[in-house]
């Protein structure tokens, strides 16, 4: 790459180096680690370059098949790294980055993340994670506790107990979800007289012996797509998963609900479970889950909750009303790493009933033997990290309450931004905030009032060239690397179901200020009054 590049010798004695003596005191990487360790939000704007280098000049970087055949000093690759790959990296804790659920991460989980990488221990089985197990254990009873809310006793007696798990901890919603859908699937298709259970028989045999001529997983249109890779994986078939209608708020019709189960039924399709959303990954909207409980209940079918996203907001005593019901579902799915403040990699699902985890336990002669208390034989994955001390420590350094100030402030600062939007003459707000993200585009003054005296074809005419703008706009914003929103495609009720595209944010970094919000309107107003193309063509459309 350049001249002055230097490069170590292959030897026994260096490579044990790496194994134990660190770095010296004014090495590259421990300059780095000081001044991370020193001021993280200063070190992240100062190491990422702001603007946007195209993805393909990027590849160019990282464009080189061959494992090296020269190893790299570590303070070199170090200065490699910030160049190539630190450089490029998104912001995700800037606080003008607004459009996805990642945010700012609190600064005492990087030194205690090397703990635990330093600790290497292995969830797995208790063999090489001995106090870990205990501690997730624990970590799974809180969560639980969370949602359920069960007394003392309960606690006390299954949250350590061998033959059972509250919950599993895995690296993220999707896992969560397939791991919630993968026990309605064995406790539906059980083992009985003549049949070794779906697990021993697969799919075919289970269908065959109980009767059905399908099995469905019924979720609202505004369902993740994690829960269609589930039906993959488990053999169900993504055809099986069932989009019921959503009313003019993103929520799962019930009345809709109601006739798709008699469908089935008609049909001899036997339904896997129903799933609940709490907090949708586009509008942030919670589904009906009490009504949806009560028709689980009648129809004896698994209820799940996806609260991914939105399940932090149990935390809000103020706000986990918006919640309610999901004490009645058989199963939650939490992701750490949303709004609970948790780096990558943390999601965990937890179960109501303890016994419900014994209809995925798998053993194995050399590890996760019978009446152990091995995690891993009730996980989807086998080894793991011990990420779940992240979440231990976040609980107990931020407390219950301090994740309620975070979960609320942030709530009213989507309300905060959601009155700017309205109140604002080029702007429509699209989804209310119901928890922290909302939707909304630029559409100027003069279209909004066109488009209430229009006719169905002139507004169908205006939107498509609005869906276009959105497009453009949300690209010039990103490029212009001040703020980012994120955008996606929704198809509201009052739009008479034609597609419309939005900007969409979500309001979870607690460094977001009510300035910094203004800022992103007024850049996203003027960068709009600089698109001739578009504003000529809305303008000749308003005529
Ligand atoms: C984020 C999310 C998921 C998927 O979680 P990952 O952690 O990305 O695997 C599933 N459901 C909902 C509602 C989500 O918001």
């Amino acid at each position: 790459m350049n001249a002055t590049h230097r490069s170590a010798l292959v030897n026994f004695d260096s490579l044990l180096r790496i194994f134990t003596i660190p770095e010296g005191p004014d090495s590259t990487l421990t300059q780095i680690e000081e001044k991370l360790s020193g001021n993280l939000n200063e070190f992240l704007k100062e190491a990422i370059v702001a603007e946007e280098k195209p993805l393909s000049e990027i590849e160019h970087r990282f464009a080189n098949a061959h494992i090296p055949e020269m190893p790299e000093f570590v303070s070199e690759h170090t200065e490699h790294l910030m160049d190539n790959l630190v450089a490029h990296s998104v912001h995700t804790a800037a606080p003008s980055f607004i459009g996805h659920m990642t945010s700012a991460l609190p600064y005492y989980l990087m030194p205690l993340s090397k703990i635990m990488i330093a600790l290497n221990q292995n969830l797995v089985k208790i063999e090489t994670s001995k106090a870990f197990t205990p501690l997730e254990r624990q970590v799974l009873g809180m969560m639980h506790n969370l949602v359920y809310q069960q007394d003392e006793p309960f606690y006390q007696r299954w949250m350590h107990s061998a033959q059972h798990s509250l919950g599993a901890f895995c690296s993220g919603g999707t896992i969560a979800n397939i791991t919630a859908l993968w026990v309605a699937r064995n406790k539906l298709f059980a083992p009985c007289e003549g049949f070794g259970g779906v697990t021993q028989d697969g799919m075919v045999a289970a269908l065959r012996h109980y009767g059905f001529d399908d099995t469905a997983i019924l979720v609202s249109s505004r369902g993740h797509y994690s829960l269609s890779k589930s039906a993959d994986v488990l053999g169900i078939g993504r055809k099986n998963v069932i989009a019921i209608d959503t009313d003019e708020h993103n929520k799962l019709s019930i009345p809709a609900l109601k006739l798709q189960l008699e469908e089935l039924k008609q049909n001899n399709i036997r339904p896997l479970a129903v799933v609940g959303i709490a907090g949708t990954t586009e509008t942030g909207n919670v589904d009906p889950l009490d009504e949806i409980a009560a028709v689980c209940q009648q129809h004896q079918i698994h209820f799940h909750v996806d609260a991914a996203w939105g399940g932090a907001t149990l935390m809000s005593n103020q706000y986990r009303h918006l919640l309610k019901g999901i004490e009645q579902a058989d199963s939650v799915t939490i992701d750490a790493h949303k709004q609970l403040y948790i780096p990558m990699g943390a999601g965990l699902v937890v179960f109501k009933n303890p016994n419900d985890m014994t209809s995925v336990e798998h053993h194995a002669a050399y590890i996760l033997r019978k009446g152990s208390k091995d995690l891993g034989a009730h996980t989807l994955e086998g080894s793991r990290s011990g990420m779940a001390m992240l979440l231990y420590s976040s609980m107990h350094i931020i407390s219950r309450p301090g994740y309620e100030l975070l979960i609320n402030q942030s709530i009213e600062k989507a309300h905060y931004f959601a009155k700017l939007i309205k109140d604002h003459p080029d702007f429509e707000l699209v989804t209310e905030p119901e928890l922290c993200l909302l939707t909304y585009r630029f559409v100027p003054a003069f279209v909004q009032q066109k488009l209430r005296v229009a006719n169905l074809q002139e507004k169908q005419r205006i939107n498509s060239l609005l869906n276009d703008f959105t497009i453009a706009l949300q690209k010039r914003q990103r490029e212009n690397g001040r703020s980012f929103v994120s955008r996606t495609t929704l198809n509201p009720h009052q739009y008479h179901q034609q597609s419309i595209n939005v900007f969409r944010v979500v309001l979870a970094n607690p460094l977001t200020t009510e300035a910094i919000l203004d800022s992103i309107i007024t850049e996203q107003q003027e960068l709009g009054q600089e698109f001739g193309y578009f504003m000529d063509k809305l303008r000749c459309l308003c005529k």
